[in-house]
């Protein structure tokens, strides 16, 4: 049975987040056990991905679960990744919206790679690469992000570009109401 874990938070002051997490060495039981908590504890948050220092555990493993995509006939499944590194990527980049479920409430704008190839291990010890673009990309390039200590505001260019989710509703709020006003007179 696999344990929903709590997910540490930039607010909880851990520095697990912060640390270049280490690579790992041995794909044992407790290994395992992890992985299933990681998947157990995306899908409960919920989230697209997770990586092992969001649990507390400062290894470099990743989960995903890959939206599902027309052009990706793999997409739609979970990905556990151990020890995963990007090893191209492709020569221009995208902006696009991320958040993080390590930073609640706060969502920004970030140019990442528009595919990558991830080289990594299976959970059976397998080496594999695979090959994703478009948000899969994104989400791959964020959790990878997490096992180096690196969170999606590091890579925010312009303040202007990260905002509080509720800060922007109040704000589209503000100004419907403001139109409200104008109509009123
Ligand atoms: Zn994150």
């Amino acid at each position: 049975m696999a344990t929903v874990r709590e997910i540490v938070t930039v607010e909880s002051g851990n520095p697990v987040l912060r640390e270049k997490a280490r690579k790992v060495q041995k794909i044992d039981a407790s290994l395992q056990t992890l992985i299933d908590d990681m998947v157990a504890t995306m899908r409960e948050a919920p989230g697209v991905g997770l990586a092992a220092p969001q649990v507390g555990a400062p290894l470099r493993v990743i989960v995903v679960e890959a939206p599902l995509d027309e052009d990706d006939p793999q997409s739609g499944k979970v990905y556990a990744i151990i020890n995963p590194e990007i090893i191209k990527t492709s020569p221009e980049m995208e902006e696009g919206e991320e958040g993080c479920l390590s930073i609640p409430n706060w969502q920004g704008s970030v140019n990442r790679y528009v595919w990558v190839v991830v080289k990594g291990v299976d959970r059976q010890g397998r080496e594999f690469r695979i090959r994703a673009r478009d948000y899969v990309a994104r989400i791959f390039q964020h959790e990878i992000d997490h096992l180096d200590g690196i969170l999606f505001t590091d890579r925010v260019q312009d303040r202007e570009k990260i905002w509080k989710i509720g800060e922007r509703n109040r704000r589209q709020r503000f100004s419907e109401a403001v139109a409200d006003e104008t109509v009123l007179g």
